[in-house]
């Protein structure tokens, strides 16, 4: 069954831009037929309780989904199998560098240009393309076994996929893979040694990811534009484990959605103010921007569904009037008392959060 899905990392409550983005895969989803899935990606920086009041925000304010959520720390085996598979065709190599080993190799202009290739076979497209910024120059590739033996005892090792090595060109540049997404078109990026599971042993949060939405047949990814830059990484990543797992080859839909701003222009967080379903339901009545009766899930599902150009009330009657191709194609920012002087002042007296 195709599915769309939500994946929030439960480190703290939603805030205004996971409810709106939630909403939009639930709406695209919904809209196409597809069933809708929750998945808690829980592997790293997880707040005890945080998944609770998650769930209960993404209920408050209309959405349902369908099955049990999945979180990701129930599914390690199926990262540790897939790690496992590549690694028995030699596409995984340790590596011992540091975060600041990497920036030392990545100062200089990288002298190694990438061209089109990918491990689906298809045409890389356009001119060449060099290394984003800040990728993995591939120090550790090529290590004696000696070398590696030395370097286990002073450090754990990361691992790392073999980006070359599985587009069937060892000794070749980088590939190059281009997606396309549903706002912003194409999408060409050369695709480095990206790691497949942390020197402390957590799996990485692209492997874990493309595995989850594999396995759960999941083809089509709706979810904030900050994660636009990893979607061809990913979209490749998923080509190349698909057909280990006996999955049919991904053909996914990807909408990167704008972002919900603060005032300053920077993405939302929970310092802006009151952004959260708790924080807006304890502001006071007749606080300036408060409306009457308060800021209920309600009324913020009503605020959110404004801000995309849909009518108020029940999701399923915005479901009939959302249309794919008019979704906002610009960030939002909500109204000035909601992420500005009601925030401040909630700063200034020390008001928890
Ligand atoms: N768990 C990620 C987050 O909360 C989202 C991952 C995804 O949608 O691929 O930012």
């Amino acid at each position: 069954m195709p599915a769309g899905r939500y994946a929030p990392s439960p480190s703290g409550s939603l805030h205004l831009g996971n409810l709106r983005t939630a909403i939009l895969a639930w709406l695209f989803a919904r809209h196409s037929g597809r069933d809708f899935l929750l998945r808690i990606e829980d592997l790293d920086r997880a707040r005890s309780g945080a998944e609770q009041s998650q769930l209960a925000d993404l209920r408050a304010i209309g959405l349902d989904w369908d099955g049990a959520p999945v979180r990701q720390s129930e599914r390690v085996h199926l990262y540790e199998r897939a790690v496992a598979s590549l690694a028995a065709d030699g596409l995984v190599y340790e590596c011992f560098c540091s975060r600041k080993d990497i920036a030392e190799a990545t100062r200089a202009p990288h002298p190694e240009p990438a061209t089109p290739a990918s491990p689906a076979g298809s045409p890389g497209s356009g001119p060449m393309t060099v290394l984003p910024p800040g990728s993995y120059p591939g120090t550790c590739r090529r290590l004696s076994g000696a070398e590696r033996e030395r370097r286990r005892r002073e450090r754990a090792a990361a691992l790392r996929i073999d980006a070359a090595a599985a587009a069937g060109r060892p000794e070749g540049p980088a590939p190059i893979h281009t997606v396309t997404d549903r706002l912003h078109g194409p999408v060409t990026a050369a695709v480095d040694d990206f790691v497949l599971r942390r020197n402390d042993g957590a799996f990485a949060y692209n492997l874990a990811v493309v595995v989850d939405d594999v396995a759960q047949g999941i083809d089509q990814v709706v979810r904030g534009d900050d994660l636009l830059s990893s979607t061809p990484r990913q979209d490749w990543l998923a080509r190349l484990l698909a057909p280990r797992t006996s999955s049919p080859a991904p053909d996914t839909e990807y909408v990167h959605v704008p972002l919900v701003l603060n005032e300053a222009g920077q993405r939302l967080a929970k310092r802006d103010g009151a952004v959260t379903l708790e924080d807006l339901a304890a502001l006071r009545e007749g606080t300036p921007g408060v409306p009457d009766g308060g800021w209920s899930p309600g009324r913020v599902r009503d605020l959110l569904l404004g801000s995309l150009g849909l009518p108020a009330g029940d999701l399923r009657h915005a479901l009939a009037h959302f249309d794919p191709d008019g979704v906002p194609r610009l960030p939002w920012t909500p109204p000035q008392t909601l992420a500005g002087p009601a925030g401040r002042a909630r700063e200034k007296l020390r008001l928890p959060r």
